[in-house]
């Protein structure tokens, strides 16, 4: 496994390999666990050779986020990729990224205004911004990208399809603990008895899934469900929103592309969920 940590290097590495290999790419934040790792192995399946990145990127937290007490866990996340197989891994730091005199931001307009962005203004311009940067750094044939983050898939598939990118994003499915709960970094910050609260948010969707299995096509019907599940549960409501999988926009009936997505905070820790609500995915 091959550790860069400047673009000079891993523009090296990876354009020294032999053409005919494909390169798949898995961006992450680090502090990684079965959910990143998922997305390495479908990597490893995938493709020839993997990139994965490790980088906390600033510029997609809010002033009041959690940037500085992010978990960061080097020397594990390391081993990790290594047990995974992967072949090559990116670790910039902020001067390498974000070097004096940086100008130049990505916004993928409407869909970066709603839903999390909604909550986080700035957070998908960061995200886009890192990505663009990072995919134009690795040139990777997939990047593999968990649909844990829904929204993000979808803002960062439009931004490399409206600039032509040769990149394509391969959707990967929620790993969650065996309980339900979706992993995620954030998960670390939960008390046990904010673990066992956190719950809500995949029982929201099964309930969500199981009244319209019995037939509910009222997505009002559905949200007032919701809402009264999470609030009972001691779950803080960030958003409830029942939207079309491929734009994002509401639905007041649903139907196949009908995607349930949440975001609740458990304490002060803000968890997101989401999943179809008549396909299974
Ligand atoms: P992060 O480190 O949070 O930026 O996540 C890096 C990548 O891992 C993103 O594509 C996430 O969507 C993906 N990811 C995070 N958690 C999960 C999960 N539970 N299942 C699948 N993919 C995930």
């Amino acid at each position: 496994m091959k550790i860069c940590k400047t673009i000079k290097e891993m523009q090296t590495e990876v354009s020294k390999r032999d053409r005919n290999k494909t390169l798949g790419f898995v961006p992450t934040m680090g502090a990684l666990h079965e959910g990143h790792l998922s997305l390495v192995r479908l990597s490893k399946s995938n493709c020839d050779l993997s990139a994965v990145s490790i980088y906390v990127n600033p510029s997609q937290f809010g002033p009041q986020e959690d940037f500085g007490r992010y978990p960061r866990n080097l020397e594990r996340d390391l081993a990790l990729l290594a047990d995974n197989g992967a072949d090559y891994v990116f670790l910039p730091d902020n001067e390498q990224m974000y070097p004096a005199g940086f100008k130049t931001w990505v916004e993928v307009e409407g869909l970066s205004s709603i839903l999390c962005g909604n909550s986080r203004p700035g957070h998908f311009r960061g995200v886009a911004t890192i990505v663009l940067k990072l995919v134009q750094i690795v040139k990777p044939d997939l990047m593999f990208m968990g649909m844990k983050d829904f929204q993000q898939v979808v803002v960062l598939e439009t931004m490399l399809r409206d600039l032509n990118s040769d990149t394509q994003i391969f959707r990967c499915p929620i790993v969650r603990e065996s309980d339900g709960l979706a992993m995620s970094s954030r998960n670390m910050y939960l008390s046990p008895e904010e673990r066992a609260k956190a719950l809500c948010l995949s029982q929201t969707l099964d309930m969500a899934r199981h009244m319209v299995a019995t037939g509910t096509k009222c997505a009002e019907e559905v949200i007032l469900a919701a809402e009264d599940k999470i609030n009972s549960a001691g779950g803080r409501i960030d958003y409830i929103s029942l939207v079309n999988g491929s734009n994002l926009q509401p639905q007041d009936l649903i139907d196949q592309d009908t995607r349930m997505l949440l975001a609740v905070y458990i304490g002060n820790t803000r968890l997101i969920d989401n999943g179809s609500l008549m396909q299974s995915d």
